[in-house]
């Protein structure tokens, strides 16, 4: 199975994730890639940060099972293709933390994939987590923005949508989610 958990900036989907590998750590999380420089907080394995060019010509050997240039950053991020051996039944679980636009192209190229969709309890509670991570007041304005559109398209296509009232909560109610799919029946 292949599980996308995407959102808005700034919902906290980053979190709910940490905690959700925790209650199941047979999951496996696909690493992306990005051309934004690393924060200073974030450790070096957050992510495979490569420069454009390195990640221009990943695109050119179709190396990516999607990738976008995230709304207004002008920063590429994608998922490298999955090993197909992670996808054949019997293998791990794949989750995906991913953006809205990747998570439509994942879901157009797997439309078996589930789509859980987290989002803020307010608009309030999601601008005081951008400003939390330091992100400038540009950047933060930026990312309400795209986050309203994607408010929308995301509560139309997503399987399941969670809200991220308190990190426990949520993550329990995605592992939830989660096992209803491998439960039979
Ligand atoms: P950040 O720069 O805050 O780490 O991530 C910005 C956004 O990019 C977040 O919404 C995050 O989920 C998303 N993102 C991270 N990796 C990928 C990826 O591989 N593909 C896509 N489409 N989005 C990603």
């Amino acid at each position: 199975m292949i599980f996308i958990v995407s959102g808005p900036g700034g919902v906290g989907k980053g979190t709910v994730v940490t905690r959700l590998l925790e209650l199941r750590p047979d999951l496996w999380l696909s690493r992306s890639w990005t051309t934004r420089p690393r924060r200073p907080t974030e450790p070096e394995d957050a992510y495979v940060f490569v420069d454009r060019p390195t990640f221009e010509n990943r695109i050119r050997e179709d190396g990516f099972l999607e990738w976008t240039e995230f709304a207004g950053t002008q920063a590429l991020y994608g998922t490298p293709l999955i090993d197909p051996t992670a996808v054949e039944p019997g293998g791990p679980d794949v989750l995906l933390e991913i953006e809205l636009d990747g998570a439509q192209q994942v879901k157009r190229r797997y439309p078996e994939a589930v789509l859980i969709f987290i989002v803020a309890p307010s608009t309030e509670d999601q601008e005081k987590r951008l400003r939390h991570r330091g992100d400038d007041d540009e950047m933060v304005s930026r990312r309400l923005a795209v986050g309203a559109k994607e408010l929308e398209i995301g509560e139309r296509i997503a399987d399941h949508v969670v809200v991220n009232d308190d990190v426990e909560r949520a993550a329990n109610e995605v592992a939830g989610i989660l096992a209803g799919y491998s439960d039979p029946g």
